[in-house]
């Protein structure tokens, strides 16, 4: 363990990522403007002098896990195992100089921005130099193309933001107060950064916004015109929709999903309730059948996708017939692929004002009933697949006593669904494979055997 008298410890920089995708890009972002300002980085914080905590803070228990990290690492300090913390992101954003007075033990404090005034300052931490302790951002953040990143995930995936923020009001949701209003990152722009990642031995774009739906909509385009454009690039790219908003969706997407072999057909689309009456309060746009008859459509015109989406349980005013009607719903769209909360409420958003009148406990039986669901349906689609031939990209390998190689399917987005796991295999990271479904272990995981080239299907 590095000492902070440890004087090659002091200009090792490590850094914490919390939260999301969009938080992940802002992560891979600051550590290529700190190798850019000639510091080292390691990603083992164990070896740094320097710790920088990016933060998450868009619902109470991702707050609370920010918080506990920077408790944390300035205990870490008071011992003297490191020399001093950095914190930024989206707690910082949202809360901005409250937290100095909370926290007067932390180096510097920065809100969310493109990392280079953050690396030129941490620099000169390094170097004993004074700096302002807090850095706010130059008002909202320009939707300018991402300069260039240290990728934190396996070639075989990376995010890419296409745009900053969001204009939709859910009374639940505190990012629009942190992210600002909605603003596109221009086409162009996003070619350069998608030609990048591929020529870097990129294999899937996961394409990620606060509603990626609403892209270009700002400059009289709409997204299904960047994902064709992103589809064209040479290469052997696989393109991924995650945060679709359910009202006024793009249909062409629907088209391309269905006929380019390179956009994938999944779709990650949050509706966070199907009750209208809970809709109406989440301030959601659509009622709960509007809900149904887009994802209806979806389903008809792209046979065989994937949908993927995240619910809230618990909000003001739901009832258990609202639970009923969720649980449902998830059955009859085979809705497998699910992320859910509980409602908590959050300060400087419409809802704070409403009565928080669900018990907690009884937040948590309503979540577990739905996740019941979920996992009803996500068994038996998994079992459904065992007997089928599919392919996977590689996303690691595992070694030691059970080595196998680890990917995913088309209907598997990294890091949130599931994976297909091929013990015994060998490939590289980012190789496309065709494997045979033999089972589905415990987790739920496809375990598969790869398909001899030979018995490979022609063409
Ligand atoms: S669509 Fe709603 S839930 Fe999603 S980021 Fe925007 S305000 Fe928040």
């Amino acid at each position: 363990m590095a000492t902070h008298n440890d004087d090659s410890a002091t200009e090792v920089v490590a850094l914490v990522h919390l939260g999301c995708a969009r938080n992940l890009i802002d992560s891979e972002l600051i550590l290529a403007r700190l190798s850019d300002e000639g510091l080292q980085l390691s990603s083992d914080p164990k070896s740094a002098g320097t710790i920088v905590l990016n933060t998450c803070s868009f619902i109470g228990p991702a707050r609370e896990e920010s918080e506990a990290q920077i408790r944390h690492w300035l205990k870490r300090k008071q011992q003297g195992q490191i020399e001093r913390l950095v914190v930024a992101g989206c707690l910082v954003q949202r809360y901005q100089r409250t937290l100095e007075r909370r926290f007067p033990e932390v180096d510097l404090f920065a809100e969310i921005s493109d990392g280079r005034i953050l690396a030129r300052s941490i620099r000169r931490l390094t170097a004993g130099e004074r700096v302002p302790r807090y850095l706010a951002s130059t008002g909202l953040r320009e939707a300018a193309r991402d300069g260039t990143r240290v990728l934190s995930t396996p070639r075989s995936y990376a995010y890419l933001r296409i745009s900053h923020g969001c204009d939709h009001e859910c009374s639940f949701c505190a990012i629009p107060a942190i992210r600002g209003t909605h603003r596109s990152k221009r086409p162009d722009d996003l070619l350069d950064e998608a030609r990048e990642l591929i020529a870097a031995g990129v294999k899937e774009l996961v394409l990620v916004a606060e509603d990626s739906t609403a892209w270009g909509r700002d400059m009289g385009l709409e997204l299904p015109h960047l994902v064709e454009s992103m589809a064209e690039l040479d290469g052997d790219q696989r393109l991924r929709v995650m945060y679709a908003y359910p009202n006024r969706f793009p249909w062409d997407l629907a088209r391309l999903m269905r006929e380019h072999p390179k956009v994938l057909p999944y779709l990650d689309i949050p509706v966070q309730h199907i009750a209208t009456p809970v809709l109406r309060a989440m301030r959601r746009a659509g009622s709960g059948d509007q809900v149904r008859r887009t994802l209806d459509r979806i389903l008809l015109e792209v046979p065989g996708i994937t949908l993927r989406s995240t619910l809230l349980l618990g909000f003001p005013g739901e009832t258990s017939a609202d639970v009923e009607e969720l649980a449902a719903f998830v059955k009859t769209y085979a809705i497998g692929r699910l992320g859910a909360f509980v409602y908590s409420p959050e300060e400087g958003t419409s809802g704070f004002a409403l009565e928080d009148n669900v018990p907690a406990e009884e937040k948590e039986r309503r979540l577990d009933q739905v996740l019941a669901a979920r996992d009803e349906v996500l068994s038996r689609a998994q079992q459904a697949r065992v007997g089928t031939e599919i392919e996977i990209v590689v996303d690691a390998l595992e070694l030691g006593r059970d080595p196998a190689v680890v990917g995913r399917a088309a209907f598997d987005a990294p890091e949130v669904d599931l994976a297909a796991r091929v013990p015994g295999g060998k490939a590289a990271v980012g190789e496309r494979l065709r494997v045979r479904v033999d089972a589905v272990n415990e987790d739920l995981d496809l375990v598969c055997s790869l398909v001899p080239p030979q018995a490979r299907p022609a063409g």
